[in-house]
């Protein structure tokens, strides 16, 4: 697990680069890391940074219950999310982000509770996937303010999709993680990449069904 000072760099240029390829404008998406297990703390983002200009100092170090240990001003409102993952998962890494494929397909896919990718050469970047024929499917959970509350039926989702590498928040954004930071960063471009194609295959198919 890596120490609070390479975590912090480590999620300061994730973040940057989020925001670079659009995925994380203006102060919106977080990222965390695990440090330890036993006990559980976990280096996150803070609140309310600029993700264009986020740096190490904007990262802080949080307990099990999402109390600041290490750094100054408030984790992010989302801490709950990323600590109820870790739970979940075992996961040691999550990113969050509120890109336009994700937020735009998290609203189109509500009523199924999620969405199916498959096909796709690319799903082969998610860990233990090793063929295209691959069916990922992308549970959509509703979006709320008080994650502490909610966290719970979040475990839940988890537990019944035992297989999905992300999901999507309703009309929000993209939730992954990963055994480590980089396969958090590594899953992060490949599901971007993915409902990305998704999006626009349908836009296209939309189109031609309902020309101008
Ligand atoms: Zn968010």
């Amino acid at each position: 697990m890596p120490a609070f000072t390479e975590a912090a760099a480590f999620l300061s240029r994730i973040g940057r680069q989020a925001h670079t390829r659009g995925w994380a404008l203006g102060t919106s998406g977080n990222f965390s890391a695990v440090l330890s297990t036993e006990p559980l703390r976990m280096a996150i983002t803070r609140s309310g940074m600029d993700k264009s200009r986020l740096e190490p100092e904007q990262v802080l170090e949080v307990d099990e219950r999402g109390a600041v240990v290490q750094g100054e001003g408030r984790p992010s409102a989302e801490t709950a999310v990323h600590l109820a993952i870790v739970r979940a998962r075992g996961a040691g890494a999550v990113a969050h982000t509120h890109s336009t494929w994700s937020t735009l397909l998290s609203d189109v896919h509500a009523a199924a509770g999620g969405l199916a990718i498959e096909g796709y050469e690319m799903l082969k970047g998610l860990s233990g996937v090793t063929t295209h024929v691959h069916r990922e499917w992308v549970p959509i959970v509703e979006n709320v303010q008080d994650w502490e509350d909610a966290a719970p039926r979040l475990e839940g989702i988890l537990a019944r999709h035992p297989g999905a590498h992300g999901f999507l928040i309703h009309r929000h954004g993209l939730y992954t993680w990963g055994a480590d930071m980089e396969e958090a960063a590594r899953h992060l471009e490949v599901l971007e990449f993915l409902l990305e194609a998704v999006g626009r295959k349908a836009g296209r198919e939309w189109e031609q069904a309902w020309p101008r």
